[in-house]
């Protein structure tokens, strides 16, 4: 459930409280957590005495920079959260994993469902261990790199709806069913059009409007339907602000449509018939 804007909030409310600080203790309360290494013990050994230099991120990924040139990768996968406190004697019901660091402040890492995870790679980049999801992982939506042409070469050729092509973390990382729909919708392009179909003009639409959903998400600090919380365990404000997703059966508020639920690419998709046309709404100039 945590995308891009998500995973940034949490980023963002857990650098401050973890950078510079050493790790003084690691417990697994689920060893399923612990992802490479997936001895415990050994992954323990290879966290603890480590200084944090930097809590970065690339897609839905924390990548936690170390003193040692080596990373602490989290993944929250699906229900996955990390919690920043300062009470030894607190516990989360879920609570998988706590990082102790040196001001006696931890990190829990709690998981009702236990898919997502902690990796501590070898070094170097891209070391054994290292996420298979974060390689060939897409450009950052937020980034200098994602540009309408390089969206629109991802694009191209492709038969594949794209709602089917956004969820693809190779075509842009970050996206998850919440923001592409909220994406389409507000780009008024249909979920099942297909790659190949869209025009140059539809292109930049989109283009912009993944950038602007993203940006709206991480100002709000996130979606917090079900268990998604910020580092501090604050709820984000993102879901009141949703056009689609969500809305199955209200009332567009674009156009006074009815927002209808399909499956598309697997998943369950809101969109406004009105706003976003099967087919474009003009002829394709030649
Ligand atoms: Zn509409």
């Amino acid at each position: 459930m945590p995308e891009l804007p998500e995973v940034e909030t949490v980023r963002r409310t857990l650098a401050p409280h973890l950078e510079g600080r050493r790790v003084v203790d690691v417990t697994f309360d689920d060893p399923r957590v612990a992802r490479y290494p997936t001895d415990p013990a050994r992954f323990a050994a290879r966290l603890v005495g480590r200084r944090v230099r930097a809590v970065g991120r690339r897609g839905k990924y924390l990548r936690i920079a170390l003193d040692d040139g080596g990373e602490w990768i989290v993944h929250l996968r699906m229900a996955g959260r990390l919690l920043w406190h300062r009470d030894p004697e607190r516990r989360e019901r879920f609570q998988r994993a706590r990082v102790t660091l040196d001001d006696a402040s931890a990190v829990d890492y709690i998981d009702m469902r236990c898919l997502g995870g902690m990796y501590r790679p070898d070094d170097g980049e891209g070391g054994r261990g290292t996420p298979a999801g974060l390689v060939g992982l897409g450009p950052e939506p937020l980034g200098v790199e994602f540009t309408p042409a390089v969206l629109a070469a991802r694009l191209a050729d492709r038969a594949a709806s794209v709602k089917a092509i956004l969820l693809d973390q190779r075509t842009v990382a970050g996206l998850g069913n919440i923001y592409v729909d909220e994406a389409l919708h507000r780009a008024r392009l249909h979920p099942l059009r297909t790659g190949a179909s869209l025009r140059p003009g539809e292109v930049r639409r989109l283009h912009a409007a993944i950038r602007a959903v993203l940006v709206e998400g991480i100002r709000a600090q996130g979606v917090s339907f079900a268990l998604y919380r910020d580092g501090e365990g604050r709820p984000g404000e993102m879901g009141e602000r949703l056009t689609v997703y969500g809305r199955a059966g209200q009332a567009c508020y674009a156009c006074g449509e009815t927002i209808v639920r399909a499956r598309v690419a697997g998943r369950g998709t809101a969109f406004c018939p009105r706003c976003q046309p099967a087919a474009p709404r003009r002829a394709p100039r030649r």
